[in-house]
């Protein structure tokens, strides 16, 4: 490859810097500026329809690289691909491929008359054809303190848009506590979340009313921000950032309201800008961006083209990838004259935010544009689902699906093909609905019809794939790379899979692993942990998975390994989330709530008035009765955790892990008078048995002095009921949270002691058999109560008395974890850098 500086020669019936005139080239010379996702594909297109016959291919990229996928950096800031993963063509496919490529070498100039497009280190080459694909670049909003002296932004100041942004944001991490990202948009988000999982506490700081505007409406908006708070992150709206305080490196932002937040990473995420100044300068229309017709021709120039995040097409210019796919196999048609007249009409988009937990996929527009036009909407805020169609005309003209469940595959073929969808807008909605009377399928498809957009894979690629030997969703997503953004197109790739292998299609066995970044099914992985003494999360990639670390498995494994050694379990930093690392729960303004533990509900006025003089000496900003009988600090900053706790004198409450949280009572026997069992001393037995008793999800207990029920005990993952004879009924599988389920009756016992014994014996169960993030009604659905009946009651499998003494070694090693305010667990576990702003604190339980 030539691309030394000076190295080119201007051909074509130019002259050199030589001065020589040179001899008129057979082929003509196409060169192209922008070797990024556009660019790159459509000179694959071009390079597969024998263009090379027909051209000599010049590129510039101004990122000393080969082409990698953009889309993948979320990947890779969040711990889930590997940078070397995420390339399409590597430095050697251009040589393989006989295309010059100037790789690092900005183009500085483009000489229309003379047709020579010049580069920033004096590299000069001719043309006859170009294409302009120069994308977009961050957009940085005007912000006082931006910069450090001598220029630059300020040490800890990031955009998000190239590979070495994100190996200076992974760098950065390393010595960061707290990170800011500025813009609540796609990327932002996928930014943020990134963050979190390296372990850091993340706020996102966001200018408009809503999370992603663009994309969602403000109720689709209001459920997102609350999925994003559960899993941790900080997100404060309305807040236009006017500062960035520190000399030489980022200590902190102030807003326009006066209130400022500290943090020692910032990242700008606030939108895009097309790089359009080389072609206004060279004279060509720009607006928005450089415009072009469907010929993808600049309207001044028959010889000049544009295509990507560069161009304005009809008035419109995109920040995804579908578009540049389409137009790159247009470009490559016409400019090969294999189809002279192709021509390109606007691209349908859809994108799925890449943020792990958050499944999220939006097409189209977000509102009817008239009265001619229906909106159907479904909300669950609580479960955090929200799913909305736009339909025009008995099609789909856009679709907002958050929170799973909707079958998003199939609306989103009904919306790209324009099909028309069913009369029953409701059952639309609903999981397992199908988007279309006809079923599209498939089948249907032409083979050359796009199934992954994020990597352009065509439904004829994967089939190949499939034909070639690929048996394995896995597989077949490894060969082609479909599946491997945002991961939206796999049921439709393992469609595809399925219609050419039909019964040879195999299943993926790690629909069966406990994570998906180990290999190994609950209880294999339980007992290879167990047998090599496996105690760190890091210890089991290495050990089970090859070394390879996984983002996305670290909090399920971290929660497994809790729950087998207790306290030998050797914390790390980035394998938890925040809240399991400072024992605390994580609010909106980034303080923290604190809820200690009261046995039962039953307090005494010397505990209440102890944790009065704690509100007030720490000034919480709220002190809450919570649903769970306790009693809620909210407004705590991270540093003073440690004092506000030695100052209670109280354990913690474990009100923000999953595990077992509280055990609520009704009044019973010893007060109520319709009372037949003493509901508050086995309530305060059971709370005092099982506090710290890790599990895949949150454990909420009650228990009721009579059948009246006034602690809602049928109702809780394990409740229990007294009866007359001064029997008890025991229930599982209930809860009244996101979703309501009476529990199923398990045995009705004689004694407390029992109700103990069995409660015990069904969390162990559970968290042995249970899914991560599975609560135990979905559980005890699944595996069905007639089985959990025979092993937990009956003993049918022989386990229950190593279920009962798995019982009794965790609590043995229980130790409150409010202890570690005397002794860290790393120097930084409860530091903050500057004071945390104000804000309204959220409700904890
Ligand atoms: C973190 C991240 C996540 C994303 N996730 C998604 C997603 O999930 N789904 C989706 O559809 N889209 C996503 N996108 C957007 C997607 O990456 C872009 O739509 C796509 O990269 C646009 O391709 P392009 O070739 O037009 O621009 P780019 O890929 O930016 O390529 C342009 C190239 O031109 C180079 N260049 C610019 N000026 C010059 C010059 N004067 N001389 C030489 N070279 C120059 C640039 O350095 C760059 O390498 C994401 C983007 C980012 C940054
Ligand atoms: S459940 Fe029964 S015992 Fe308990 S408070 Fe209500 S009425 Fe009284």
């Amino acid at each position: 490859m030539s691309d030394e500086p000076g190295s080119a020669v201007v051909e074509g019936g130019t002259t050199g810097r030589s001065g020589q005139a040179v001899p008129k080239r057979e082929r003509e010379r196409l060169v192209v500026i922008g070797n990024g996702m556009a660019g790159a594909r459509f000179v694959e297109e071009l390079v597969a329809r024998g263009g090379r016959n027909r051209f000599e291919i010049v590129m510039f990229g101004d990122e000393p690289y080969g082409n990698y996928n953009r889309i993948l950096l979320s990947n890779v800031l969040a711990g889930i691909q590997d940078p070397k993963d995420i390339f399409i063509n590597p430095l050697s496919w251009y040589e393989d491929n006989g295309v010059r490529l100037h790789a690092g070498v900005r183009v500085a100039s483009i000489d229309r008359r003379s047709k020579i497009v010049r580069g920033a280190s004096g590299v000069a080459e001719a043309y006859d054809k170009l294409v302009i694909a120069t994308g977009s670049r961050a957009f940085v909003p005007r912000i006082e303190g931006l910069e450090r002296e001598g220029g630059g932004y300020k040490s800890g100041v990031f955009v998000f848009r190239t590979l070495d942004d994100c190996s200076g944001i992974l760098e950065h991490a390393k010595r960061s506590r707290r990170a800011a990202v500025i813009g609540g948009g796609l990327l932002g988000l996928e930014a943020a979340r990134g963050l979190l999982g390296l372990g850091l506490e993340v706020h996102v700081v966001h200018l408009m009313k809503h999370l992603m505007e663009v994309q969602l409406d403000a109720a689709g908006g209001a459920v997102l921000r609350r999925a994003l708070e559960d899993m941790g992150l900080a997100v404060h709206l309305e807040k236009s950032t006017r500062e960035i305080l520190g000399d030489e490196r980022v200590e902190g932002l102030r807003f326009e309201d006066g209130s400022e937040l500290a943090c020692d990473l910032v990242v700008i995420s606030a939108g895009i800008r097309p790089n359009a100044e080389l072609a206004r300068d060279a004279g060509l229309t720009v607006e928005r961006g450089i415009v072009v017709g469907d010929d993808l021709c600049s309207p001044d120039d028959p010889d000049i083209h544009a295509l990507g995040e560069c161009v304005q097409h009809r008035g419109r210019t995109y920040g995804l990838v579908a578009p540049l796919w389409e137009q790159a196999q247009i470009l490559a048609d016409r400019l090969t004259e294999r189809r002279p007249d192709a021509a390109y009409a606007g691209s349908k988009i859809s994108t799925k935010l890449k943020v792990m937990g958050v499944d999220l996929l939006v097409m189209g527009e977000q509102r009817a544009a008239s009265d001619a036009e229906e909106e159907v909407a479904y909300a669950e805020p609580s479960r955090g689902i929200y799913r909305k169609l736009v339909i025009r005309d008995g099609t789909l003209a856009g679709a907002i699906l958050l929170g799973g469940g909707a079958p998003g595959g199939r609306l989103l073929q009904a919306f790209e093909r324009g099909l028309k969808i069913p009369e029953d807008r409701a059952a639309l909605l609903s999981a397992g609905a199908h988007a279309g009377a006809g079923e599209p399928s498939v089948g249907d498809m032409p083979d050359e019809a796009q199934v992954c957009n994020c990597n352009g894979v065509s439904k004829g690629q994967i089939a190949a794939a499939a034909r070639g030997g690929c048996r394995t969703l896995r597989q077949a997503c490894a060969a082609t790379r479909a599946g491997s953004g945002c991961g939206a197109c796999k049921p439709q790739v393992q469609a595809v899979l399925e219609l050419v292998l039909g019964s040879d299609a195999a299943e993926d066995p790690s629909a069966h692993y406990y994570v998906p970044g180990v290999p190994y099914a609950k209880p294999e992985l339980v007992r290879l942990i167990k047998e090599r003494g496996l105690r760190s999360v890091s210890s089991v990639f290495r050990e089970l998975a090859g070394g390879q670390e996984d983002l996305a498995s670290k909090p399920g494994l971290a929660s497994l390994l809790k729950s087998i050694w207790g306290r030998e379990y050797e914390d790390e930093r980035d394998a938890r989330f925040i809240n399991d690392r400072v024992h605390a729960n994580i609010q909106r303004d980034g303080t923290f709530s604190v809820i200690p533990r009261i046995y039962g509900g039953v307090t005494t006025p010397a505990q209440l008035r102890k944790i009065a003089d704690v509100a007030e000496r720490y000034e919480a900003r709220m002190v809450k009765i919570t649903g769970g009988q306790r009693i809620d600090l909210l407004g705590i900053e991270k540093e003073r955790l440690p004092d506000v706790w030695r100052d209670l004198g109280m354990p913690s409450g474990h009100a923000y892990t999953k595990g077992f949280r509280t055990c609520k009572t009704c009044v019973g026997s010893e007060f109520c008078r319709y009372g037949v069992g003493d509901s508050t001393a086995l309530g305060i037995a059971i709370e005092r048995r099982f506090q710290g008793f890790e599990a895949p999800h949150k454990l909420k207990l009650a228990i009721a002095g009579c059948p009246r029920n006034c602690s809602e005990a049928t109702t809780k993952d394990v409740g229990a009921v007294a009866i007359e004879g001064g029997r008890w009924e025991i229930y599982v599988g209930g809860g009244a949270g996101s979703r309501v389920r009476k529990g199923d009756l398990l045995c009705v016992v004689d004694t407390q002691e029992e109700v103990i014994r069995y409660a015990g014996r069904f969390m162990q169960y559970y968290r042995e058999q249970a899914r991560y993030m599975e609560r135990s009604y979905d559980f005890v659905e699944r595996v069905g109560i007639e089985r959990v009946r025979r092993v937990i009651v009956d003993d049918a499998e022989g386990v229950a008395a190593r279920l009962d003494a798995e019982v009794q070694a965790s609590v043995d090693a229980y130790a409150d974890p409010w202890s570690e305010a005397d002794s860290p667990i790393h120097p930084s576990q409860f530091t903050t850098l500057l004071p945390p702003p104000s804000g309204a604190p959220a409700q904890a339980e």
